[in-house]
């Protein structure tokens, strides 16, 4: 048995629409992105949604967006894709890490505000796996100190908190559609904000910095356009949006598959011992993007090579950023700086979860990971 660790869901509808765009004229950003951020924004409850072609690049032209750069430290967890932080190094600034908590991983609101110095702008909070953060918390912090807040919600377009969306409580929130995640378009990604004058900046930034776009040179009477300021060439096309219209419109469903998953492996999983499943917070909604498993440290590597051999995609998500070479050689970080961060990428396991797997896949999976743990 050969199981991916993930498939994308674009059907047949997807695909027709973006071989639709390959035969009209227009390729680069125009009307088929502007429909794709009217529903992003719709769905999110946002008042804008800026499609560019990362959320490396949303979380970039966030920063840049707020003027965080050069002698600004911005708070975040090392308990994500590297993505997150090196945005913060690509707009000049210092990324700061904190830990996480335990039953969670995702960043321990009760130690942000002892990270906090005279240069601190920004929280970067991460929803990780599709758990949000403590966002009521984190803003409370954030208000108090004047901070910015830009949430990674790579994993949580679905999420919830407290009857508050991701998003809701931050200056902008950065999305991914790149190609493991919830819905995806290959590369790609989106700002929301509920700010008329940074989403009007940001769709700036994301092409060059010039006052035009290509749908205004093509659609309207010539214009000399100018540079006002220095951007970025970030900017998400109408191949990539047609790709996303239909998976948009399947979120909730494709979102109810994973539940039905994550619960037949929790039930599985419950009651073994020697592994941990991180707790699902009350009264939320759990983006259920990534399902991981906790096993103990010696084993876990072992694990991952057994399940691997029987046919089972696996990852890790995530070995903590502070421990990457680049980091520890540029800033000295060292084992035992962010003790919880280390302990979740020593043992964690991801295993298969995407709404095209099906019962026999998932008991295969389930299956194999018993025996492999047993000997
Ligand atoms: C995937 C991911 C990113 C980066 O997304 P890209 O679209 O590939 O830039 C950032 N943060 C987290 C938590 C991710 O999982």
């Amino acid at each position: 048995m050969k199981i991916e660790f993930f498939k994308h869901n674009i059907e047949q509808d997807d695909i027709k629409r973006a071989t639709d765009v390959l035969n009209s004229i227009f390729l680069t950003t125009g009307q088929v992105v502007s429909e794709f951020e009217n529903s992003f924004a719709a769905y999110l409850k946002a008042q804008h949604a800026i499609g560019v072609t990362s959320c490396t690049a949303a979380l970039h032209l966030s920063l840049l967006a707020y003027g965080i750069g050069r002698g600004d430290e911005v708070i975040t967890t090392p308990m994500s894709f590297c993505a997150t932080s090196n945005s913060i190094l690509h707009a000049g600034a210092t990324p700061v890490f904190v830990d996480v908590e335990k039953e969670t991983g995702n960043i321990n609101a009760e130690l942000i505000e002892a990270a906090i110095t005279k240069t601190t702008k920004a929280i970067m909070p991460v929803h990780l796996y599709g758990q949000m953060c403590n966002m009521q918390k984190i803003r409370t912090i954030a208000d108090k100190y004047s901070l910015v807040i830009i949430e990674d919600a790579a994993h949580a377009i679905e999420a919830e908190r407290d009857g508050v969306r991701v998003g809701e409580l931050a200056e902008t929130a950065c999305f991914s559609f790149y190609a493991t995640k919830n819905i995806t378009s290959g590369e790609g990604g989106t700002v929301t904000t509920s700010s008329s004058e940074k989403a009007e900046i940001i769709r700036m930034l994301r092409l060059h910095g010039i006052d035009k776009s290509a749908l205004d040179r093509y659609t309207k009477i010539y214009r000399h356009w100018d540079m006002p300021v220095l951007g970025w060439k970030y900017n998400m096309d109408n191949i990539q949006a047609a790709l996303l219209i239909g998976q948009l419109q399947r979120i909730e469903e494709l979102w109810s598959q994973r539940v039905r998953i994550w619960k037949i492996y929790e039930d599985a999983f419950k009651d073994i011992k020697g592994i941990e499943i991180l707790k699902t917070v009350s009264n939320s909604k759990h983006a259920r993007h990534l399902f991981t498993i906790l096993v103990s440290p010696e084993k876990r590597d072992e694990i991952l090579h057994k399940l691997q051999k029987r046919g089972i995609g696996v990852a890790v998500n995530y070995r903590p950023i502070h421990l990457l070479k680049y980091y520890r050689e540029t800033f000295g970080y060292k084992e035992g700086d962010f003790p919880v961060a280390e302990d979740i990428g020593k043992r964690t396991v991801s295993l298969p979860l995407y709404p095209r797997l099906d019962n026999t896949e998932v008991c295969y999976v389930i299956e194999s990971f018993k025996k492999v743990l047993k000997n």
